[in-house]
């Protein structure tokens, strides 16, 4: 089935074209600085040669006709007709706790994901305007959405509570929610396929390590924990994210730094982290650049970061009981090799141990990069969210009724 996956942001949508028989990419692009100055289309067909083209975007509607123009175009274009895109897949980042799954796009699931905008101001809003867009673009065609939260509805309750007064859960549903549900989902599969052995009694540790960053504990094929929360702020030092700090932190440098709720939360979003401790760089190739010339704030944070991660595996492991699997991915986790190594570290007595001559350069590959006498597997699992994305949006497609495929 020919499925179109649209990730929309506030002035950027990205989206990829695949076929979910083959599991196969056709083409792939971005739309960039939508509603500003100079707005761009980059696509990359398969087979073809790239084009990328100032046009003018002055919204997303706008930003899909492009799309659909590049993907049915003469010269870089890869299918002949709209006709034979079949369904559409929409990346959405919260989903509450109305979502368990992904959904058949209804007017009650647009009402739905309106609800959750107090939860992901910046996020659903934009997402939404994808969903609208393509709706007027291809009304005949079934649109499905695939949340970020979703995964992580199988949490306990002791998981996901926060220790506030609980008539807040009641009344603004504050409570953690985690995110990359798509991602942990994927990768948590796949490792199971390689350890093989059945999810339902598998345990997997699983490490989305990129600019985001979130672990998650997955007991059976179910997320029971996960470190992001209510918001994608929480958790492990982030590229310009902090993680967890003390909540008093918040008050006490509103008052000191006269700042203003908007000054505070872009300091803790924009400022921290990464960025913020190493005063170098949000991205961890600079930083090893950086630590390697002598920079000891760079090398704090990766020091921080590493630290930070080995501290939810501990966890993790403490609330499985046991463990098969650490996972690594995204860009961090599947490129970095002195990271893995250094959030490894120590971990002897809880039965990991690396092989480093199977991780050291790794990068970007599918591997085993734990040693033979390593009770829990180590693994580096590509993630790949849109593939995950098309595969739900093909069988809910399916179940609608409205692809005959
Ligand atoms: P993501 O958010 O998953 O796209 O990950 C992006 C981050 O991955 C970048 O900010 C880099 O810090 C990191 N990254 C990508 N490639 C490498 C690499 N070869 N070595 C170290 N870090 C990398």
């Amino acid at each position: 089935m020919l499925v179109l996956v649209i990730n929309a942001g506030s002035s950027s949508l990205k989206y990829q074209l695949l076929d979910t028989d083959n599991e196969e990419v056709l083409a792939k692009g971005l739309c960039e600085r939508i509603g500003i100055a100079e707005p761009r289309i980059k696509h990359q067909p398969a087979a073809k040669e790239a084009y990328s083209a100032v046009v003018e975007m002055p919204d997303h509607k706008a930003a899909v006709r492009h799309v659909l123009d590049c993907l049915t175009d003469a010269n870089h274009g890869v299918i002949k007709s709209l006709d034979e895109i079949e369904a559409v897949g929409h990346r959405v980042v919260h989903g509450g706790e109305r979502f368990a799954q992904s959904a058949l796009i209804s007017d009650s699931v647009k009402e739905a994901i309106k609800d959750c905008y107090p939860l992901a101001m910046l996020h659903n809003p934009a997402n939404m305007t994808g969903i609208l867009a393509l709706e007027e673009a291809l009304p005949e065609v079934p649109q499905v959405a695939v949340f970020d939260t979703a995964f992580h509805q199988t949490m306990p309750e002791e998981a996901y509570m926060y220790a506030i007064p609980y008539e807040y859960y009641k009344k603004y549903a504050i409570r953690r929610y985690g995110f990359h549900g798509t991602s942990h989902k994927f990768v948590a599969e796949r490792a199971a396929e390689l350890l093989e052995r059945p999810l339902s009694q598998t345990n997997i540790i699983t490490c989305h390590l990129g600019n985001g960053s979130s672990i998650t504990a997955v007991k059976g094929g179910k997320s029971i924990d996960t470190s992001m929360g209510l918001t994608p702020l929480a958790g492990v030092p982030m590229g310009t994210r902090s993680g967890d700090i003390d909540p008093a932190i918040v008050s006490m440098l509103m008052e000191d730094e006269k700042l203003s709720v908007e000054e505070i939360n872009n300091l803790l979003n924009k400022e921290s982290g990464m960025l913020g401790i190493s005063g170098v760089s949000s991205d961890f190739r600079d930083l090893a650049e950086a630590a390697n010339e002598g920079n000891q704030q760079a090398q704090l944070a990766l020091d921080m970061f590493a630290y930070s991660v080995k501290r939810y595996i501990g966890a993790y492991t403490a609330v499985m009981g046991s463990v098969h699997a650490i996972v690594f991915t995204a860009g961090v986790g599947e490129n970095d090799s002195e990271t893995r190594e250094n959030i490894c570290k120590g971990l002897q007595r809880l039965g990991v141990i690396i092989d480093k001559s199977l991780n050291d350069g790794l990068r970007g590959k599918e591997a085993v990069i734990s040693s033979p006498e390593s009770k829990v597997k180590v693994l580096v699992i590509p993630t790949n969210e849109e593939l995950a994305i098309a595969r739900d949006t093909a069988e809910l497609a399916r179940s609608s009724g409205k692809v005959v495929k």
